[in-house]
């Protein structure tokens, strides 16, 4: 597990995506260079009671859209309570996107 994300940033337009396109969805461009983000906010959640191919003794899981400081919105499991606009911290573990609740002020890193 580790702390952030990585995003794919376009040398020519300064866009970022999750996970790393073939080509820059916005501009077209193919140089890109790595980035991380460590927060983000929650835009939107539900939560999962059946997964296709869980067993059905597991728990439901919480789902959440979060937007990253550039606007790009992740799904990412969700640990906590939802809460619109609320700030969380990303970490990827297993090609996941995991998301814990954060408390605090100021912008989003
Ligand atoms: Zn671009």
């Amino acid at each position: 597990m580790s702390a952030g994300i990585p995003l794919w940033r376009c040398r020519n337009c300064g866009s970022a995506f999750y996970p790393e396109p073939l080509l820059c969805p916005h501009c077209g461009g193919a140089d890109g260079e790595p980035a991380r983000v460590y927060e983000g906010l929650i835009e939107q959640a539900t939560v999962v009671h059946r997964a296709v191919g869980a067993p059905a003794e597991r728990p439901p899981r919480q789902l959440a859209t979060v937007v990253l400081p550039g606007g790009q919105r992740v799904i990412a499991a969700l640990d906590g309570r939802p809460e619109r606009g609320g700030r969380v911290v990303l970490r990827e573990s297993g090609g996941a996107i995991l998301a814990s609740r954060r408390r605090g002020v100021g912008p989003i890193e």
